[in-house]
C-alpha cells in the first residue's frame, strides 16, 4: 500500500476527529467522557502539539525575521519589502472590515434575536478593556528575555527587525553572525517537520475536543450572526484574495486553492495563525515557489499582526452588539471601527480566542457596551477556526505577490501538481 501522505493524514484526522467528537458528546458516562477523554487522552495529544507548536512559534520567528532581514541584499530593499507588506497587510485589513460592516448592515443580524435563547459566556465582568496605546508599546519592549519568556511576539518581531538590519550594515565583520541565524533557521524548519508527524494525532484530539464540548444547539439563535461572519469570510478569500492573485499576480487562483487546504486545515483544528506558522513556511518554499529570504519575513509578520478574519468577526461584533442594545451608529462610529479594529487585529496574537477579548477594545471605541460580547461567546471557538484560516491565507496571498514583484518567485514551483509535505 502506498504511504499515505502528511496532507492526507492531517485531513482523516480531522474527519475522524470531528465524527468522533460528535459521538463524544452523547456519551453520557462523566467517567468516559471527561475524566478519561477529554481531560485524559485527548487532553494529553492536544495540548501536547500545541505546546510542542508554540515552544517553537517565538524562537523561529526570531531566527527567521533576523535572517531574512538580514539576507535581503541591502538596505533599500528591506525597507521595500518592509513597508510593501505593512501597507498589502494593513490595506487588506481595512479592506475585510468594510466588507464585514457592510454585509451585517444588509443583513442586520442583531435586529429580531430572541436574547432568551442565547447562550451567554461567562466572566465578561473580568474582561478589561484592552488600551491601544499598551498594545502599541508592546512593540518596544524593555527586555528582550522577559519579550521571550511572555511570548510578546511583537516585541520580539520588532527586535528581530534591528538586529537583522544592524547584521546587514555592519556587513563583512558580521558575515557569520549571518551564517548563524542561516543554520538556525534551517535547524528550526527541520524541528518543525519533525514536530508536524505528530500533527495527525494533535488535530484528531483538538478537534474532537471541540466538537464535544461545544455544542452546535450554541449556534442556532445566532444563524444570523455567523451567517454574516462566513459570507464576509468568503468575500475576503474567493474576491479580495483570488481576485489579487488573477489580477495583480496573474496567477491561476485555482493551484493556490489545492495547495492552501492543508494549511486551512491546520488552521481549522487548531484556531491559531502561529500553529499554522511553520506549515506556510514550509508550503511557501516547497509548494508556492517563494524564495525564503522573502517568506521568512513576511509570513511570521503577517501570523503575528495580519488578522484580516478577526477584522471581519469585530465589525460583524460591532453591527450585531450596536443593534442588539438599539445603539445607531453613525458614519464617524464606523470610521473609527476601522480603524481600532486595523489596530486590534495587529495587537491580537495568533492563538484561539484573542480576537474575542481585542474586541473589547474596538467596542470601547464607539462606546458599546462591552458586556455585549457575552452574548457571542458561545459560538466563538467554532468562528475562531474558519476565521483563522482567512487570516493565514491572507499571510501567504501577500507573500505569493510581494515575492513576484521581487523576482523572488518560481512560477513553475506554484504551477507544478503539490509537491506532498514529508
Ligand atoms: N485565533 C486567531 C488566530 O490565531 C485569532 C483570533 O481571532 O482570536 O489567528
Amino acid at each position: 500500500m502506498k504511504k499515505m501522505n502528511l496532507t492526507t493524514k492531517i485531513l482523516l484526522a480531522l474527519i475522524l476527529g470531528a465524527v468522533f467528537g460528535v459521538v463524544l458528546s452523547t456519551i453520557t458516562s462523566p467517567l468516559i467522557k471527561q475524566t478519561l477523554m477529554l481531560d485524559g487522552i485527548l487532553k494529553l495529544l492536544g495540548t501536547g502539539f500545541l505546546n510542542a507548536i508554540k515552544l517553537l512559534v517565538v524562537p523561529l520567528i526570531f531566527v527567521s525575521i533576523v535572517y531574512a532581514t538580514a539576507s535581503l541584499d541591502d538596505i533599500k530593499k528591506v525597507g521595500r519589502i518592509g513597508s510593501k507588506t505593512m501597507i498589502f497587510y494593513v490595506a487588506t485589513t481595512a479592506l475585510a472590515i468594510v466588507v464585514a460592516l457592510t454585509v451585517s448592515n444588509i443583513i442586520k443580524p442583531g435586529i429580531g434575536i430572541d436574547l432568551n435563547s442565547v447562550v451567554l459566556g461567562q466572566g465578561i465582568s473580568e474582561v478589561t478593556s484592552i488600551n491601544f496605546i499598551d498594545t502599541l508599546l508592546q512593540i518596544i519592549p524593555t527586555n528582550i528575555f522577559m519579550a521571550f519568556a511572555d511570548g510578546n511576539v511583537l516585541g520580539v518581531l520588532f527586535f528581530a527587525v534591528i538586529v537583522g538590519i544592524s547584521i546587514t550594515l555592519v556587513g563583512e565583520k558580521a558575515e557569520p553572525v549571518l551564517r548563524l541565524f542561516e543554520g538556525l533557521n534551517e535547524v528550526f524548519l527541520k524541528l518543525v517537520t519533525l514536530i508536524m508527524q505528530f500533527a495527525p494525532y494533535g488535530v484528531f484530539a483538538l478537534v474532537a475536543t471541540t466538537f464535544a464540548t461545544f455544542g452546535f444547539s450554541a449556534l442556532m439563535p445566532l444563524v444570523k450572526y455567523a451567517a454574516c461572519i462566513l459570507l464576509a469570510l468568503g468575500i475576503q478569500f474567493f474576491i479580495v484574495y483570488l481576485g489579487m492573485l488573477v489580477f495583480i499576480g496573474k496567477l491561476n487562483p485555482k493551484v493556490f486553492v489545492k495547495k492552501f487546504m492543508p494549511i486551512f486545515n491546520l488552521c481549522f483544528s487548531t484556531a491559531s495563525s502561529s500553529a499554522a506558522l511553520p506549515l506556510s513556511l514550509e508550503s511557501s518554499d516547497k509548494q508556492f515557489g517563494v524564495s525564503k529570504r522573502v517568506s521568512s519575513f513576511t509570513l511570521p509578520l503577517g501570523a503575528t499582526i495580519n488578522m484580516d478574519g478577526t477584522a471581519i468577526m469585530q465589525g460583524v461584533a460591532v453591527v450585531f452588539i450596536a443593534q442588539i442594545y438599539g445603539i445607531p451608529l453613525g458614519f464617524g462610529d464606523y470610521i473609527m471601527v476601522i480603524l481600532t479594529a486595523v489596530l486590534a487585529s495587529i495587537g491580537t496574537a495568533g492563538v484561539p480566542g484573542v480576537g474575542l477579548v481585542m474586541l473589547t477594545m474596538v467596542l470601547a471605541s464607539v462606546n458599546l457596551p462591552v458586556e455585549g460580547i457575552a452574548l457571542i461567546m458561545g459560538i466563538d471557538r467554532i468562528l475562531d477556526m474558519i476565521r483563522t484560516g482567512i487570516n493565514v491565507a491572507g499571510d501567504n496571498v501577500c507573500t505569493i505577490l510581494i515575492a513576484k514583484q521581487e523576482n523572488e518567485f518560481d512560477e513553475s514551483v506554484y504551477n507544478t501538481p503539490t509537491v506532498h509535505l514529508d
